[in-house]
């Protein structure tokens, strides 16, 4: 049986950690990330970061629909252009905000064997690898809106959790 890890939801202050590094990739870190690809999956999410399951590691999972991508430790080395597209967030439940980021990047990181990995990625896989990235530093989506939208999001996020208490 797979054990479905619960998604964090705002506000819980997991989601504002800043995420250390993590050590050798072993059975733990994959461990790790199977816990995370199969939520990811199942709340038809594209990307989830080790913050949203309670953990303050620098591991993410990616799928775009082109199969699982495992960044662990995740550095974005270079950047260019420009994109803003609306996104939205497991941690965030009915919040869609529009983000301006960088078009491209380049990341370097360590894939689920423990190999150094570089990726170029544009569009989609740029914007989610920024937003899941931004998540090992504790930045949330809600904090690109502006002042007046960030208050009524705040507000309505609030509700949506006395509504339904976890
Ligand atoms: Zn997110």
């Amino acid at each position: 049986m797979v054990n479905i890890q619960k998604i964090k939801k705002y506000p819980d202050t997991i989601l504002r950690a800043k995420c250390s590094p993590a050590e050798i990739v072993g059975d733990k870190i994959r461990s790790i990330l199977s816990d995370m690809t199969f939520p990811m999956h199942a709340y038809n999410g594209i990307g989830l970061a080790a913050p949203q399951i309670g953990m303050d590691k620098q591991i993410v999972v990616i799928d775009i629909g082109e199969g699982p991508i495992s960044l662990v430790n995740p550095e974005i080395v270079d950047k260019d252009g420009r994109s803003a597209i609306e996104e939205g967030c497991l941690s965030l439940p009915e919040v869609l905000v529009k983000v301006k980021r960088a078009g491209g990047i380049k990341v370097k990181a360590l894939d689920e064997t423990g190999r150094e990995i570089t990726i170029d990625a544009k569009g989609l896989l740029s914007t989610v690898i920024q937003h899941e990235v931004d998540h090992l530093n504790g930045i949330l989506i809600i904090d690109y809106a502006n002042f007046i939208k960030k208050e009524f999001l705040k507000r309505s996020l609030l509700k949506h959790r006395e509504r339904r208490p976890m």
